[in-house]
């Protein structure tokens, strides 16, 4: 196991890599800690929920919604938690996002801390301090910024984890590769998911440098003034479509990234080669690259996306592999042009 502590504004964060869920017992104390997960992770990992106090929610985007949030609150009264209580959510980003979003309102704020158990939780979700939850079609509309404790890296938890969420997890790997790291970008292609699946250092290896990533870019910008805001290249339509059609978070950023690439063209006005690296490198790995959708539909999605000030959007688009730029674009343009790209 590796401690790597990280100074954010509020608190430093510290990160247990390669860790067993068990080390929990040395970090926290059970009689004070309350654990969240979700009825999939529960079961698959019952016995390490053992002696612990637990509240499992249920599994799947469709219940990141402030019901939940009133039904852990509920739970957490009847477990007597009070502003001494110690919250660690265990598993994917719903959980991870939820918890902390429970957490934070919960007696005005308990401390919390994650253990996450998706690729895409590992790498992306229990990094940086997002939570809250959905309101209707609106991703992630209501929540807050608020770092959690410690995060634990148990990669055995993967181990129970369907191929379709290591699928998903790989979009926001390749994904960060896209934005700031070129070499990162080569290692994906000179491997496969199935090399990553069956070598347990070439994972630990690779979901550390992810962190790394987001962390970096987190550091300096937790609030979302500037360099975070690259971290949602392939977001904006990404979670348009992804709420329309109901598919993974991974495969909706996946088509956004190519849709954001496709969009790089349209407003820079000449052709983006590295495009079709990203379109291989997003098959290899499974992902979908478009979706058939109403151009229209997204367009309605968009205008109240969070990124959305006035009468413009923000996109992150890429100058080069590694290399990402923000950039504003009109409501009106991005009508004219979503109906090129869609
Ligand atoms: P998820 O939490 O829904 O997990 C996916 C599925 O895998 C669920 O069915 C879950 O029960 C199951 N699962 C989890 N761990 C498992 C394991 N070890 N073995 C077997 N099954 C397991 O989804 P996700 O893809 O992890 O996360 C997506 C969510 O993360 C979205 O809500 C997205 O908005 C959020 N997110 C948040 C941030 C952030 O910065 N806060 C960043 C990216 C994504």
């Amino acid at each position: 196991m590796t401690v790597v502590e990280n100074t954010f504004s509020e608190k430093n964060v510290a990160y247990y890599f390669d860790a067993s869920f068990s080390y929990l017992d040395e970090i926290v104390e059970r009689d004070n800690t309350i654990l969240i997960t979700d009825e999939n992770v529960f079961e698959l990992h019952q016995q390490k929920f053992d002696d612990w106090k637990t509240i499992v929610i249920k599994a799947g985007e469709e219940h990141k919604h402030q019901a939940t949030v009133d039904f852990i609150i509920n739970r957490l009264i009847e477990l007597e938690a009070d502003r001494k209580t110690f919250i660690v959510g265990v598993g994917g980003g719903v959980v991870t996002d939820i918890t902390g979003y429970a957490a934070s309102v919960y007696m005005r704020g308990l401390k919390f801390a994650f253990v996450p158990s998706t690729i895409l939780a590992m790498v992306d979700a229990a990094i940086g301090g997002k939570n809250g939850v959905d309101v209707g079609l609106y991703k992630n509309l209501v929540g807050l910024i608020k770092q959690p404790e410690f995060i634990l890296f148990d990669y055995s938890l993967l181990q129970t984890l369907p191929n379709e969420q290591w699928v998903n997890g790989f979009a926001e790997v390749i994904k960060h590769a896209c934005i700031k790291d070129a070499m990162l970008f080569s290692v994906l292609e000179k491997y496969s998911l199935n090399d990553f699946r069956k070598d347990p250092l070439l994972l630990a290896e690779l979901i550390e440098i992810n962190v790394t990533i987001k962390t970096a870019i987190v550091v300096i910008d937790e609030f979302e003034q500037a360099d975070r805001k690259l971290l949602n290249f392939g977001h904006t339509i990404g979670h348009a479509v992804e709420n329309l059609h109901h598919i993974l978070h991974g495969h909706a950023v996946s088509i956004g990234m190519v849709a954001a690439c496709n969009l790089s063209e349209q407003i820079n006005g000449f052709h983006f080669e590295e495009a079709i690296r990203i379109v291989k490198l997003l098959t290899k790995y499974h992902l979908p690259v478009d979706i058939e959708t109403e151009y229209e539909k997204v367009f309605e999605v968009l205008k109240m996306d969070k990124k959305r000030i006035k009468n413009e959007v923000n996109f992150i688009l890429l100058n080069k592999i590694g290399e990402a730029v923000i950039k504003s674009v009109k409501l009106d343009d991005l009508h004219k042009h979503l109906k090129e790209i869609l």
